[in-house]
């Protein structure tokens, strides 16, 4: 099979029989062989009826229902899991996104040899304030903590090779670092594509504000697992070894002082709760780390690689 396409959706009932038409006039005027993956995150409306009308009409539509809402993230996860294609694309229910480029994201897998090829929404058609803005903020602070040089991180449409979209697990809200973790699985080849965005026509967004606050953390968590989750110590050693280094230094800067220069009451010295407060997150820093040592030695993925080719 050529191309699956996966697409999460809570809600969105109007939309969906417009879009699968769309899809489908695009794959088959194309001639690729394909699926279309509906994975409904535990919508209330009837889009569950929708796709079961339509998977009457075309049995290469397909539909997967949560029993609640999970999330973008875990319904991307679960098509994943389904996706038989070649080449699996992404692609948002509210038609935001255009099927149009569909042959072109797959080119550029199929021919170009992209692991990944995101899409870029050079020209949105979103709100400035509460989207524009701070995605741009949130796409900057995304390049910048993972080197991977994307405009628009958080793009619904994208394209993958079949064998990425097996290696990586979304969970949580990380569906919009998708291509990070792509690229701790050991994915580099990670492409770009200036897709058309259209303003959503029925239905209202699902993500509020709260957007950026999660997107931020989840960020830090991110960048902070990719480089210490399977050497923690690396962190909270080192850091608990300054910060205790600072304080001892401190304390003995002052009781040499008291000893030398002027007989002082310790107690009188703002330096030195200091260096108490600081000798103490030191070691509680420390002491950190080798409880995270602890946890990732047990955890059962910390011997899991991916082999992308053997000789035997
Ligand atoms: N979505 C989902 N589960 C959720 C929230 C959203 O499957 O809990 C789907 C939603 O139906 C849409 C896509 O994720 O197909 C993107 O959501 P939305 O259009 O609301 O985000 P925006 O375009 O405003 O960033
Ligand atoms: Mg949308």
């Amino acid at each position: 099979m050529d191309i699956s396409i996966v697409i999460p959706l809570y809600n969105e009932e109007e939309s969906l029989t417009e879009l699968s038409e769309w899809i489908t006039n695009v794959v088959t005027s194309n001639h690729y062989s394909y699926e279309i993956i509906f994975v409904d995150d535990g919508s209330t409306d009837n889009s569950w009826q929708v796709i079961e009308k339509l998977h009457a009409n075309n049995a290469n539509l397909k539909g997967i229902k949560f029993q609640r809402n999970y999330g973008k993230s875990a319904a991307l996860n679960e098509g994943f899991r389904a996706a038989k294609g070649n080449v699996v694309i992404t692609m948002d229910a509210d038609l935001q996104d255009s099927p149009d480029e569909i042959p072109a994201l797959f080119n550029m897998i199929h021919e170009s040899n992209f692991d990944i090829v995101s899409g870029w929404k050079k020209k949105r058609h979103d709100n400035t304030f509460t989207k524009n803005i701070p995605s741009k903020i949130f796409n900057a602070a995304a390049r910048w903590s993972s080197g991977i040089k994307l405009h628009d991180f958080n793009c619904g449409l994208k394209a993958y090779k079949n064998k990425v979209v097996k290696s990586i697990e979304v969970y949580g809200e990380m569906h919009r670092y998708i291509p990070v973790i792509a690229k701790w699985a050991g994915f580099r080849k990670i492409g770009e594509k200036v897709v058309e965005h259209r303003a959503r026509k029925y239905g209202k967004t699902k993500f509020g504000l709260e957007r950026f606050i999660n997107g931020f953390l989840d960020l830090a968590t991110i960048s902070f697992v990719s480089r210490f989750a399977k050497k923690p110590m690396h962190f909270f050693g080192l850091y608990g070894t300054l910060f205790f280094l600072c304080g001892f230094l401190m304390s003995i800067y002052l009781i040499i002082a008291k000893f030398t220069i002027a007989n002082f009451a310790l107690t009188n010295r703002p330096a030195f709760y200091i260096a108490l407060v600081v000798m103490i997150i030191g070691m509680q820093l420390f002491l950190t780390g080798f409880i995270a040592e602890m946890v990732s030695r047990n955890a059962p993925e910390r011997n899991s690689y991916l082999i992308e080719n053997r000789i035997e």
